[in-house]
């Protein structure tokens, strides 16, 4: 992509609403626009950090066998009826009504529409156990929108359900989601702690949520030290195994957000120089609710003994668009975003230091082509703005590389390349700094 025909607002002033260093960044790096409390535009570098994010939740929850599906936002009242929730959600849900008088509400989550269509379609145990998810905007009325994506009102959610025939076999599908999980946060550059958890408006008796610790977080967080160098289940993970030592190993040391925390035995099993109390970033939970759905919308499966049961469930829920604020708040500098490479807008922004230069444009051009064709996200500033405006702006969207190529350089045969996480530079010929960005 060439900046002169990219549409990236940059803003000069630090816009005054933002109290955090991720919100004042997205809307200064002119990847979000606020449309109205806690609902946003995605401006396109905004939009490509979001995709990426959404890719990586995509393939964990694909690897680990869940299905794809894609409801609607919008969803009937009287759906919501059948479980009691129309009434018990209270002022968070968004209430429509259509040109029929047809109540209708702005889904904040999916579990009794895909308990609908389970419903409709699977009557046998013989086609469980199954977990089916959609990636897809909801809307939660919140009381108080801030933090820009962080907590806003309309926001993009993984959310994923199973279903089962019996508690033991939920368990593993909640196992499942646990480890997808840990890896999905991990492959972003993200640590995300599993912490016991209450259930809330969900339901249910068995609840972990995933934290990253954040000083602006909005959850007191408790937890051992060393649960944060566990290691991560690898891509190759047979999801068929047993998940449980991997589970277990999670759970064992204490981790619990001040909701459920207790102290006492937060003290107890963890020695005090282990001991880390701070904020976290609630960037996930996965939930067993059993037959809270089922059982009052009579979705029934017919187990090998043939007799009719309503099925075991469970929800799980990725906050997409939320953890583009996460990433941020987890990697910036006073300079602007760090993005790990997987979830980077673009992999490296090329400086053109005097654009008109005849020799300069050449040699950018040369080395835009040769990443372009090697499959590398590149964003080439052909602009000819002053040199300092150009740092300070790559250094602001945060891209994991910078490629500063100016007249004075090319003279002796280089090209500098910046590492924008350390600030390492090296000069190198153009060609051995193709190979390096399009190597790894
Ligand atoms: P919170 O406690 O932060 O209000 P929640 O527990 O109500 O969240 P869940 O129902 O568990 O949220 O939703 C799944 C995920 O969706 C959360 O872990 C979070 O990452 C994300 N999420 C929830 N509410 C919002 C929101 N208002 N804005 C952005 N993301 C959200
Ligand atoms: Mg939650």
């Amino acid at each position: 992509m060439r900046l002169s025909r990219y549409f990236l607002p940059i803003l000069r002033e630090t816009p005054k609403e933002a109290e955090i260093v991720s919100h004042r960044l997205m809307l200064r790096a002119g990847m979000i626009r606020q449309e109205a409390a806690g609902i946003y535009s995605w401006l396109p570098l905004g939009l490509r950090v979001l995709q990426k994010v959404a890719t990586i939740v995509r393939e964990e929850m694909d690897r680990a066998g869940a299905i794809e599906l894609l409801m609607p936002t919008l969803q009937l009242a009287d759906l919501w009826r059948e479980t009691g929730r129309y009434e018990a959600y209270g002022p968070e849900m968004l209430r429509i009504k259509d040109r029929h008088e047809r109540e209708l509400l702005y889904g904040p989550t999916n579990e009794d529409m895909i308990t609908g269509i389970f419903r409709a379609y699977v009557r046998s145990y013989r086609d469980l156990p199954k977990i089916l998810y959609h990636i897809q905007w909801k809307f939660r009325d919140e009381q108080r929108p801030r933090f820009g994506v962080m907590r806003g009102r309309e926001f993009l959610m993984k959310d994923a359900y199973s279903f089962d025939i019996d508690e033991a076999s939920a368990r593993l599908s909640y196992n499942k989601m646990f480890v997808a999980y840990l890896r999905i946060f991990a492959r972003m550059g993200l640590k995300a702690i599993p912490m016991r958890a209450e259930t809330g408006p969900i339901g249910g008796d068995l609840s972990h949520e995933f934290l990253i610790l954040a000083e602006t977080g909005e959850s007191a967080v408790f937890c051992h030290a060393d649960v944060l160098d566990l290691p991560i289940p690898p891509e190759n993970t047979d999801y068929e195994s047993d998940l449980l030592p991997v589970i277990q190993q999670w759970t064992a040391l204490y981790a619990a957000t001040g909701d459920v925390h207790d102290q006492d035995r937060f003290e107890r099993e963890t020695p005090e120089a282990k001991r880390i109390h701070t904020r976290g970033i609630e960037v996930g939970q996965v939930f067993y609710f059993g037959d809270k759905y089922s059982k009052p919308m009579q979705a029934l499966i017919t187990g090998p003994d043939g007799a009719e049961r309503p099925f075991q469930g469970g929800s799980y829920g990725v906050g997409v668009s939320r953890l583009v604020g996460a990433l941020i708040e987890a990697s910036h500098d006073e300079n602007g975003i760090i993005w790990p490479e997987p979830v980077a807008p673009f992999k490296v922004g090329i400086a053109n230091l005097k654009a008109g230069d005849d020799v300069t444009d050449a040699a950018c051009e040369l080395i835009y082509d040769a990443l372009e064709k090697a499959g590398v996200d590149v964003l080439y500033d052909d602009t000819d703005e002053r040199p300092g405006a150009k740092f300070a702006k790559l250094d602001l969207i945060g891209l994991p590389y910078q490629l500063i190529v100016g007249p004075k350089g090319l003279a002796s045969g280089t090209v500098e390349l910046k590492t924008r996480a350390t600030g390492a530079r090296e000069n190198l010929d153009a060609a051995t700094a193709i190979a390096r960005l399009a190597g790894s």
